[in-house]
């Protein structure tokens, strides 16, 4: 067992907030999923606030827990305003309220006369902290903490600017023992939530408001991505974009894991940078991964073998990362597109127009005209509507003919009415002259465009569906088995009927 306990003891909830009472009730919030608590006494607003916490703490006294006690300094990165006594007081205090570790940034033990530090009353065990929020700096090949003796644990907490630097601050926590590696930054997150598995001692998590960039809440760390139970034999997938944060996949693909009971996760990777990504795959793990923008075309000439269709369409949002370490590429929005449209269409036939001729629209005039569609293309530079109509035997259609012709299907392939733009439509009431709308659009679930089609008694069917097919056909093809598809499919609706 480590220095921190096992299970979701690993998992440090980060309480902060600036008045004693709400400091005792994240307090409570937390130690409901876990009992490590870091309790940042730096961030109460003052000293009243902090005696009033502590003296609340004292009486309180939960059993079974761990507490660590921070009081960072602003030169360490924290928000007390005090000097080294000051910093030293308060940690004292929090031993007698029951914190049994502190965490001691290194700007106050350099100051320390060398092995003083062990004569202050502080709480039992010390953990120190070294914080860079710029850069990973050099770090050395291990962390030896018996050599320092007279500290109990050591934590790095480094800000990625690229994947490497995470990977790095990774492989010192494999080879150390009671070390804490904390990547910082919307780059490291990934790694801060394998952290554990390559054997940090902590992994931590705010309750409510994040202390440090990068920080995934206590709820996702433990439910979404459950990092405390994550190993070396734990299968790892991802999806690699830039932006990243408001993706549904993790939860879409981690709700399939965990229902279906695979011992996989699915990780968000902001990839400002392509090579940097793949050349973090072996050290990850990584088995397979989804691309989205700006990622599809680029990620193909790193593929060994591409799936035909893929190569055809010119965009790939599905890698499967094979024993050998090469790449092989396909195209699930297809699929995606066709199992939406397939629910309220007989697609065969039938006359559908896509409006708009970017990567969504490709693959979806692609997937129509391979199933017996004849598609027209609709898009504000009449070149781009032109060559897509050409690649797929279509025909491109100019906007003020949408008031005359009729189809069968019209789809949005545009960005336009997507959140948080929700009021405005890409097209007219009078341009829908069709029996199915399709919006390609899932964040909102019900847009403008298909409120307007249904007023007009029009059917209608919500880029959720293609979101969901889309992602559910990668999942299967990564595991091999058939998806648990209620469950995935209940989870994204209702986080987007909660948080559209
Ligand atoms: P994209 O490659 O950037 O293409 C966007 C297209 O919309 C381009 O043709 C662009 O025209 C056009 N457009 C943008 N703003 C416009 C405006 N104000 N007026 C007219 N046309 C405009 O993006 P994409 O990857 O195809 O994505 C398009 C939409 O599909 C996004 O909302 C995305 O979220 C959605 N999508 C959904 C799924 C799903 O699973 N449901 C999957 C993929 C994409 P220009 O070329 O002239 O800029």
């Amino acid at each position: 067992m480590g220095a921190f306990g096992r299970g979701t003891g690993r998992v440090c909830a980060v309480v902060a907030a600036t008045s004693a009472k709400e400091m005792s009730g994240q307090l409570r919030v937390s130690l409901r999923s876990t009992p490590t608590v870091e309790l940042r006494l730096d961030w109460l607003k003052d000293d009243t606030q902090r005696m009033l916490f502590l003296r609340l703490l004292k009486k309180f006294a939960p059993a079974r827990t761990t507490l660590l006690a921070t009081c960072r300094r602003r030169e360490g990165g924290g928000k007390f305003a005090g000097d080294i006594d000051g910093e030293l007081f308060w940690l004292m205090q929090a031993r007698e309220a029951g914190c049994e570790w502190c965490d001691l940034e290194m700007e106050t033990y350099r100051k320390l006369p060398e092995g003083i530090i062990r004569e202050f009353p502080l709480p039992r065990r010390i953990l120190l902290s070294i914080h860079d929020f710029d850069r990973t700096p050099k770090l050395p090949k291990t962390i030896n903490v018996a050599r320092h003796g007279l500290v109990d644990a050591v934590k790095v907490a480094a800000k990625a600017k690229t994947i490497a630097d995470s990977v790095r601050l990774l492989k010192v926590a494999r080879r150390s023992r009671s070390f804490v590696a904390v990547p910082m930054g919307d780059v490291g997150l990934p790694a801060r939530i394998l952290a554990l598995r390559e054997g940090s001692e902590l992994a931590y998590a705010p309750v409510e408001e994040a202390t440090a960039p990068g920080q995934v809440s206590l709820d996702e760390m433990l439910h979404l991505y459950r990092a405390h139970q994550l190993t070396r034999r734990t299968r790892v997938y991802g999806v690699i974009g830039d932006p990243i944060g408001h993706s549904l996949s993790p939860l879409l693909h981690n709700t399939g894991f965990a229902t279906g009971h695979i011992d996989a996760v699915y990780l968000p990777f902001l990839v400002h940078e392509l090579r940097d990504f793949l050349r973090a795959i072996p050290d990850f793990g990584i088995r397979g991964f989804s691309v989205t923008l700006p990622h599809k075309q680029a990620i193909m000439k790193h593929l060994k073998d591409c799936e035909l269709l893929a190569a055809d369409i010119g965009a790939v949002n599905t890698v499967v990362v094979r024993r050998d370490g090469s790449l092989y590429g396909c195209n699930t929005d297809y699929i995606g597109v066709l199992k939406a449209l397939q629910k309220k269409l007989s697609i065969e036939g039938s006359r559908v127009l896509i409006f708009g001729a970017g990567g969504a629209a490709r693959a979806a005039a692609f997937a129509l005209a391979r199933a017996g569609a004849f598609v027209g293309i609709s898009a504000r530079r009449e070149k781009a509507a032109k060559e897509l109509a050409r690649a797929v035997g279509g025909e491109a259609i100019p906007r003020r003919a949408l008031r005359t012709q009729s189809f069968d299907a019209i789809l949005n392939a545009t960005p336009i009415g997507m959140h948080p733009h929700e009021d405005i439509s890409p097209l007219k009431a009078g341009e829908l002259q069709c029996h199915v709308v399709m919006d390609l659009i899932y964040r909102p679930e019900r847009t403008k465009l298909l409120k307007i089609a249904a007023q007009k008694r029009i059917a209608t069917v919500s880029g959720v569906e293609m979101f969901l097919a889309q992602g559910i056909a990668q999942w299967e093809l990564w595991t091999g088995k058939r998806a648990p598809q209620a469950a995935m499919r209940r989870s994204v609706l209702s986080a987007l009927r909660w948080r559209p």
